[in-house]
């Protein structure tokens, strides 16, 4: 018989009684090509100087596409078009008409939703639920919300006249493709700006997904154009002389740098950088329910997210109790398949993510960090991380310090809201944070304490359009979501 690891694995980590059957979404329904050039006025081209890179699999490391890499000329053909659209159509069009095809594609988002989850989870490793019920949705809303503001935005600012900046470049990361695709898309055209925008390197798939829909939508050629490619890519984009604003999604060393390249070029920018969110448990709260949204803090979705609770303060009373709740919530989650709805924790982004927090546990462990991991098996192809816990850390330890990025929890204890405020603000970056608690008063204490741009009380990881969503300090400057996200869009 041939039993996969898929089998393997259910029949470890559950033993007999308890196996789940393997339950992986169907892929026949999606259609990738085999190449993508760069998406420019309206049409898919060939790059420039006709260079191509693969874009993998993670939890495979199987090729799924090869993707074009963009040069200078083709951010600059891609600045051209979307100038032009700028300048002849979208600027001069009537906001309702913006908002109509802003509507339309929203509304083809959710028709191809079950395609563009299982792109996204196999371009990404994200475990399909994931992508089926946050990821997609969440695109949609994101559009269905700003095609509403298109023409209100004199409503939204009374007594000022908003009007649009021109061209915006948008570069955004891989873990969250589709979704930051649409954070930026969007408020730039309810607004009447035009875009240039490049996904990550690994993760363009939904991207030029994303790129059909507009082309079906009927949007006018230029208005949305896709120029794919690395970092060089994207300094090109930073760089070009003719675009007006810079929206960056990453980590906080390309924040910094893009911040000095522009610096006195005029160009608007707004950044979303790293976190390192403190999640708090005080003793009075409900245990089981703090323990499911550290899980979902950090254990969904690898650990790849910028806002994720990536430090747990428990409060001295309950440190024992939480660690033994979390140690066996660990044990029953389930790694590996993105595809398969029973996975919790997908695969890691790539090779690359995998060695860098490979590399932070070790650190942890030379730091004199205590490790629990979950003793789950993993499938042999593909890079897999378990769930990992680090305890005895402190705050000069690097762990607590620095973003991993991955599925790493670590643990301290407190004794006074004081002391854990003072703790959880003890860090470069200030983009989110969760509390935990019974008391109402406790809650406004500390989300009135901790510097970060999101809070989250007795639960984590909830996004909505409305939301102004980003962060202090390191984290960034700016917001996307809601009526604040449209003013990094708008000269008033
Ligand atoms: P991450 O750690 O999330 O990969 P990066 O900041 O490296 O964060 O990447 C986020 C996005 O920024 C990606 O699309 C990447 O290609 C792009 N990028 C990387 N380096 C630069 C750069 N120097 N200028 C502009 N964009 C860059």
């Amino acid at each position: 018989m041939n039993v996969t690891d898929q089998q393997k694995r259910y029949t470890l980590d559950f033993g007999t009684g308890w196996a789940y059957d393997p339950a992986p979404e169907s892929t026949d329904h999606i259609s990738l090509k085999k190449k993508y050039g760069h998406f420019i006025n309206g049409k898919f081209v060939e790059p420039a100087e006709g260079n191509y890179f693969e874009t993998i699999n993670p939890a495979t490391e199987e090729k799924l596409a090869d993707i074009a890499v963009g040069s200078k000329a083709d951010v600059d053909a891609a600045v051209k078009a979307a100038r032009k659209a700028y300048d002849k159509v979208w600027s001069k069009m009537p906001a309702s008409e913006r908002g109509r095809y802003i509507y339309r594609i929203a509304r083809m988002i959710q028709e191809r939703a079950r395609e563009f989850a299982v792109i996204e989870s196999m371009d990404g490793g994200k475990p399909i639920r994931e992508s089926r019920d946050v990821d997609v949705p969440l695109a949609a809303a994101h559009f269905f919300y700003y095609a509403g503001w298109a023409d209100k935005l004199n409503y939204a600012f009374p007594g000022r006249t908003p009007a649009p900046l021109g061209v915006a470049g948008q570069i955004i990361p891989w873990n969250f493709p589709l979704l930051m695709a649409a954070w930026k898309i969007a408020p730039a055209l309810a607004t009447g700006n035009t875009v240039v925008l490049k996904p990550a390197e690994t993760t363009p798939l939904t991207c030029l997904k994303l790129a059909e829909i507009m082309q079906e939508a009927g949007l006018p050629d230029g208005v949305v154009n896709f120029v794919t490619g690395a970092g060089d890519t994207g300094a090109a984009i930073v760089n070009h002389q003719d675009i007006n604003k810079i929206a960056f999604t990453g980590s906080t060393a390309v924040g910094k740098l893009i911040q000095r390249s522009i610096a006195g070029s005029g160009k608007k920018l707004t950044l979303e950088l790293g976190g390192k969110a403190a999640n708090i448990i005080f003793e009075d709260a409900p245990l089981d329910q703090a323990v499911e949204g550290i899980v979902n803090g950090i254990f969904f979705n690898q650990g790849h997210v910028c806002c994720a609770g990536s430090r747990l303060f428990v409060q001295e009373g309950v440190a024992d109790a939480v660690h033994q709740k979390l140690t066996d919530r660990l044990e029953t989650l389930i790694v590996g398949d993105p595809l398969d709805k029973n996975t919790d924790i997908g695969a890691i982004n790539s090779k690359e993510q995998l060695d860098r927090i490979n590399s932070y546990i070790e650190i942890g462990l030379n730091e004199g960090a205590a490790i629990t991991q979950s003793s789950c098996s993993i499938p042999s192809k593909g890079y897999f991380c378990r769930p990992t816990l680090l305890q005895n850390v402190s705050q000069a330890s690097r762990v607590v310090q620095e973003e991993i990025f991955g599925p790493v929890l670590t643990i301290q204890t407190f004794r006074t809201p004081d002391e854990v405020l003072e703790k959880a603000n003890n860090t470069p970056y200030g983009l989110s944070g969760g509390v935990w608690t019974d008391k109402g008063s406790k809650i406004f204490r500390m989300t009135s304490g901790i510097d970060a741009g999101v809070l989250w009380a007795n639960t984590f990881n909830k996004f909505d359009p409305t939301s102004p969503f980003g962060g202090y300090k390191e984290s960034g400057m700016g917001r996307e979501g809601g009526l604040h996200g449209l003013l990094p869009y708008l000269k008033i």
